[in-house]
């Protein structure tokens, strides 16, 4: 399979062959190992992405994003397993019992409710944009243990939206009800790490620059961005200055 040059996670290979993708598009060649970062580098790369809907630039911004998700889920995994390995072994030096795991929260549980914290955010201008990469993002995680995909578009039930944000870890949303649930607390962007502004152009034709402004100063913390967009119109490179950090640029 001619995704494993890219470098990608096993489990993410493993479902861009059950979706019958043997090659990578030129948009996935160029963009992926890109947006994945060298290992060991200080830090990611911005990247402003001129492609066209068809050329595969989808998975291009996913499957970095996935990848990126999948590898700090196993760090922390790890992490959680040896401090409790660390608790436990004192424990019996102690001749006490094992401390016991903690339990997953049950997030249909008022009790256990709080803000959603997703780690990455994906922007798209309409519902129906939204609604196709948030159900080609979860056919992409089929193999991940935990990764959740969750879908914040207008004119769907709030209570709904709200229940399966919990525990989110990636976010695709229309700017409206993204900054909606928001301001009601719903939804904290402060640990978005990774943000992507699919079809940049529609989204400012759409008259969304002043959601995206709110949202750059939302995730100010983000450690990478991209964009992606059909041309690189003026309008576009003066949005791209204002929330990218000196963006490599890929032309397909
Ligand atoms: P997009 O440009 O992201 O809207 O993708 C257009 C279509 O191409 C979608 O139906 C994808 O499922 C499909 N696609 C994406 N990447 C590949 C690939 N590497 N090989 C075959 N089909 C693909």
């Amino acid at each position: 399979n001619g995704f494993i040059k890219l470098g990608l996670a096993p489990e993410l290979i493993a479902a861009v062959a059950d979706l019958g993708f043997t090659q990578p598009t030129t948009v996935q060649e160029k963009v992926v190992p890109i947006a994945m970062g060298e290992e060991g580098a200080a830090r990611f790369v911005d990247l402003m992405v001129s492609s066209q809907t068809g050329s595969g630039k989808t998975a291009a911004f996913l499957l970095p994003v996935l990848h990126t998700l999948l590898k700090r889920q196993a760090e922390a995994e790890a992490e959680a397993k040896a401090e409790f390995q660390r608790l436990a072994a004192e424990a019996a030096a102690r001749g006490e019992a094992p401390p016991k795991k903690p339990k997953r929260k049950d997030p249909t549980n008022a009790r256990h409710f709080k803000a959603a914290t997703p780690g990455a955010l994906i922007l798209c201008p309409t519902r129906e944009l939204a609604q196709q990469v948030a159900h080609d993002a979860i056919e992409l995680v089929r193999h991940c243990r935990g990764l959740r995909i969750a879908n914040v578009v207008g004119g769907m039930p709030y209570q709904l939206q709200i229940a399966k944000l919990q525990n989110a870890d990636l976010v695709v949303a229309t700017p409206g009800r993204l900054l909606d649930l928001q301001r009601s607390q719903q939804l904290k962007l402060d640990q978005v790490k990774f943000l992507v502004v699919d079809e940049a152009d529609r989204m400012l034709d759409l008259g969304f620059s002043d959601d995206l402004a709110e949202v750059n100063q939302l995730t100010i913390e983000r450690q990478q961005t991209m964009m992606f967009s059909a041309t690189f119109a003026p309008r576009i490179q003066q949005l791209a200055q204002r929330v990218m950090r000196e963006p490599q640029r890929i032309t397909i």
